[in-house]
């Protein structure tokens, strides 16, 4: 069974480029029957905050990557790590090293000296037990010291290293606390995960962690370390260029499955296909098709993929995705009429909004009351008819079954015997019944506002 995990370190917010890691993952184990596991890399006491675990759960929330299990909290299982480092040393794979920093110091500016690698080569790896001196010391690995440890990486290919480039990595500190690299790798072993989806910044990290996989045993993850992400002028993302917390995309207004979309598709690709659903992101993701080269942020593509998501969306959950919105927006809520009148409009709503605030601008007509405002476009739409055009038009409307047909034959006919056309109509009658020139069509608008609310807008408007 494939087993991924999403394992951050809560020192922020959920950042666009973890966004993406953490769905790689979800998509490759939800897609395979898999499990994704969540665990938080809070081993760094100074730096992890409570507040940076919770905003990376609602971020995770709010796009949907749910997690199987508890939530493992890295630092909880410090005594565990330990356990592995003093395993290790048992089996005579890892050893007590007594250096401190000054030996380790002047070792380094000796080998310098003379010009050596000044990987630092402790004197206690083949010391006899009996010599050791009754002072603190750490747990070493005994890392091999030739040949080579070949990461067979999913995206990068084969990248080998020369194991005389490695040094006996410390496992446990002087106080007794585990390095990071051994918490990793003891987590993702106890926690059976099989593939390792993450940022190639950790490619280098790998190479170490399999010394410790190889040392007491245990099967070695798949491995797929993903180009990191760029942005448009293809330097590695950041705050110039843009937001970076992946939740403030959803103040902003893009839906969580148009951010999922082109979340899966930056750095990964499946043929031409631009607009995928969830279910065949589900499908089709695999690491072959994860690319070398780091893939760059494009805002402009984020927003025609949240548009063509919003237009295929169901409009109870369309409706109810606004409302959380307009929350984490800090805007208004909606009123229980405007809700239930926001979801009757939403089918002549979703075509062509790319974001909720444009969904908004086009719902105003029918979340506004009256006396409907007209906005500076708008008004000048009303201007620019004659006086009483709309109050002559209003018996029309009146006479008229309210369907789409006859209300069409009406305004056709009226604009006919006024010699002109009903184009010429439309923006006035825009106006009237919305107050603003971006609208759905003028028929959809007086179908779900209905005969009464329509007529007196139309009648407030002519007076
Ligand atoms: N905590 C690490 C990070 O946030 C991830 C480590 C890993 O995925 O192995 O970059």
């Amino acid at each position: 069974q494939v087993v991924t995990r999403f394992a951050p370190s809560p020192t922020g917010y959920l950042h666009i480029g973890g966004a993406r890691t953490a769905l790689f993952n979800w998509l490759y184990a939800r897609g395979r029957g898999g499990k994704f596991l969540l665990r938080i890399e809070d081993t760094d006491r100074a730096r992890s905050t409570p507040e940076a675990t919770a905003a990376i759960l609602q971020g995770l929330n709010w796009l949907g990557l749910d997690h199987d299990g508890e939530v493992i909290s890295q630092f909880e299982r410090a005594p565990r790590h330990a356990e592995v480092a003093r395993e290790l040393l048992a089996q005579g794979k890892a050893y007590k090293c007594f250096s401190t920093q000054e030996e380790i110091q002047a070792f380094r500016e000796a080998a310098q000296a003379e010009k050596r690698s000044t990987l630092f080569r402790s004197p206690w790896r083949d010391a006899d037990p009996s010599s050791h001196p009754d002072v603190p010391y750490v747990i070493r690995i005994k890392a091999p010291q030739s040949g080579e440890t070949v990461i067979r990486d999913q995206v990068q290919g084969d990248v080998t290293i020369r194991n005389d480039q490695l040094d006996d990595m410390v496992l446990l500190r002087s106080d007794g606390t585990p390095v990071y690299m051994l918490a990793v790798v003891v987590d993702d072993h106890d926690m059976g995960v099989t593939h390792v989806i993450r940022g190639d910044d950790h490619l280098n990290n790998a190479a170490r962690q399999m010394m410790i996989y190889e040392a007491m045993g245990w099967d070695v993850p798949v491995w797929a370390h993903i180009p990191l992400i760029h942005g448009p002028d293809g330097k590695k993302l950041s705050k110039r260029h843009g937001v970076l917390g992946a939740q403030e995309y959803q103040a902003m207004g893009y839906p969580a499955a148009g951010m999922r979309n082109y979340l899966a598709r930056l750095g990964w690709s499946h043929g031409d296909d631009e607009f995928f659903t969830d279910a065949q992101a589900r499908a089709w993701f695999d690491l072959d098709g994860i690319g070398k080269s780091p893939a760059r942020f494009d805002l402009k593509k984020l927003e025609n993929l949240c548009g063509q998501h919003i237009a295929i969306s169901d409009d109870a959950a369309l409706r109810q995705e606004l409302e959380a919105y307009l929350a984490a927006a800090g805007l208004p809520a909606l009123s229980a009429t405007q809700s239930s009148d926001l979801e009757r409009a939403m089918y002549c709503l979703k075509d062509r909004a790319r974001t909720f605030p444009e969904l908004v601008e086009k719902a105003s007509f029918v979340l506004a009351s009256r006396p409907i405002q007209p906005d500076e476009k708008a008004a000048a739409a009303l201007a620019s008819v004659s006086d009483g055009i709309l109050r002559e038009l209003t018996p029309h409307l009146q006479n008229a079954s309210w369907t789409r047909d006859s209300l069409e034959e009406a305004l056709n006919a009226f604009a006919e015997a006024k010699g002109t056309k009903f184009g010429k109509l439309a923006g006035p009658l825009r106006a009237a019944l919305a107050g603003r020139s971006i609208t759905p069509s003028v028929f959809d608008m007086m179908l779900v506002l209905g005969r009464d609310e329509s007529l007196a807008r139309i009648q407030d408007a002519a007076e």
